[in-house]
């Protein structure tokens, strides 16, 4: 019975560790600062290659490529002029690696109640656990938000951190609406716990923040692929599951976005298409008449980027959006913490466009007057893999930025 029990545990272990994704042979990519001539070859080729990061003008790029896609990217750059080098020449041994490193954390450093981690990154169910704990510790100022359910079944949830002032203005975040920017998502938790032992904090706004927006894809980043980006509803093509959940959002959705199934930035076979993106925009217009932040918090690029997505013309407070972005406020405080430079920018500046995004959506439909994304710092291989033990400088330097963001826009 017992070398039964052996085999079985042996066979789960192999079964898992053969279910994940393995990189072997793919490569990371880096170019040179893109120019603008080669921007529009780019934003074509960032439909359908795995582009991290905003490419952008002026920036470089860094692109992953399958062994098959390396010699077509490669002859692509070659042919627009773009200089690149090989940033990682095997991602194989790194996911490989990381993987193991965070089941011996799991391990060695278990969740505690009602405090979340910032040594390693926590899994979907321990967030989510952490959420409603936080929730029943703290009844009187902290509610759960109840997103409904995943298309993969799982049921969702923010969290409302509130001293209850009736009227009171109300500020959002939300965090890992891409699967794998695992970063964004200590973020969202470090704001909650500032918030839930700061009543001074309270008093300022009502808090709303959600931690995991993509909760299929985030979960399958840990089980199955750790460059998950999508959702994981299947479309209509069976290789290619998954939409881009920050293509979905109802404003402009049908402007330019790609039709291909098996894009990154697919977006969906219509607005709201994905049940996660539907329950997290409707739930932001209910509340969006006190709401005057929006931010949604993705890696990576150190880059604070306000709307809009889709043009370059600036939107009617874009003094108000840079002055609270930058200056005395939140690149500022983030600087002041460790000298990270975050550059704020509107997001279509680098002439990479976007459509259907969560902060154009929030400040287009839902009229909420101060609309960020913030890219954070990369890590590991340049991108998606940062080592745990970049959790806690990143949220250190970030949290200062937020306050100050929230603390401006409160005050204009
Ligand atoms: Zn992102």
């Amino acid at each position: 019975m017992k070398l039964l029990s052996s085999a079985v545990l042996l066979f789960l272990v192999l079964g898992s560790a053969l279910a994940y994704k393995s990189y072997s042979g793919y490569q990371v990519l880096k170019t040179a600062p893109l120019t603008a001539a080669a921007m529009p070859y780019v934003s074509r080729m960032s439909q359908r290659f795995d582009f991290w990061g905003t490419p952008g003008v002026g920036r470089p790029a860094t692109v992953m490529v399958s062994p098959e896609e390396a010699p077509v990217v490669v002859a692509a750059f070659n042919r627009m002029r773009v200089s690149h080098e090989v940033l990682v020449a095997d991602l194989g041994p790194q996911v490989e690696t990381q993987r193991a490193e965070r089941e011996a954390l799991k391990v060695s450093s278990p969740r505690k109640p009602r405090t979340a981690s910032y040594d390693r990154f926590m899994e979907f169910v321990e967030i989510d656990a952490h959420i409603h704990e936080t929730a029943d510790g703290n009844p009187a100022i902290a509610s759960v938000l109840d997103l409904g359910f995943s298309y993969g079944g799982l049921e969702f949830h923010g969290l409302k951190l509130s001293n209850g002032q009736p009227g009171q203005k109300a500020v959002w975040f939300d965090c890992a609406i891409h699967a794998r920017e695992w970063l964004s998502t200590p973020v969202c938790l470090r704001i909650i716990d500032e918030v839930v032992a700061n009543p001074a904090l309270r008093d300022l706004a009502d808090w709303y923040i959600l931690p995991v927006a993509n909760p299929d894809g985030y979960d399958y980043s840990f089980t199955d692929d750790r460059f998950w980006r999508k959702t994981r509803r299947p479309t209509a093509d069976a290789n290619c599951p998954g939409t881009d959940p920050n293509r979905n959002f109802d404003f402009l959705w049908d402007a330019g976005n790609p039709t291909d199934y098996c894009s990154e930035v697919y977006p969906g076979t219509g607005a709201f298409s994905e049940p996660e993106v539907a329950a997290m925009g409707n739930f932001i217009l209910d509340i969006a008449d006190n709401l005057v932040l929006y931010v949604a918090v993705h890696s990576y690029g150190e880059m604070i980027l306000y709307p809009y997505g889709h043009t370059v013309e600036p939107v009617p407070n874009v003094d108000q959006l840079i002055a609270a972005g930058t200056g005395t406020a939140s690149a500022d405080a983030i600087a002041a913490v460790a000298g990270t430079a975050y550059t704020v920018e509107n997001s279509a500046s680098g002439l990479y466009f976007t459509y259907g995004a969560s902060d154009d959506f929030a400040y287009g439909r839902g009229a909420v007057e101060f609309a960020y994304t913030f890219e954070l710092s990369a890590g590991g291989s340049g991108g998606f893999d940062p080592p745990a033990s970049q959790i806690q400088p990143v949220v250190d330097e970030v949290w200062p930025g937020m306050l100050a963001l929230v603390e401006y826009v409160l005050a204009n």
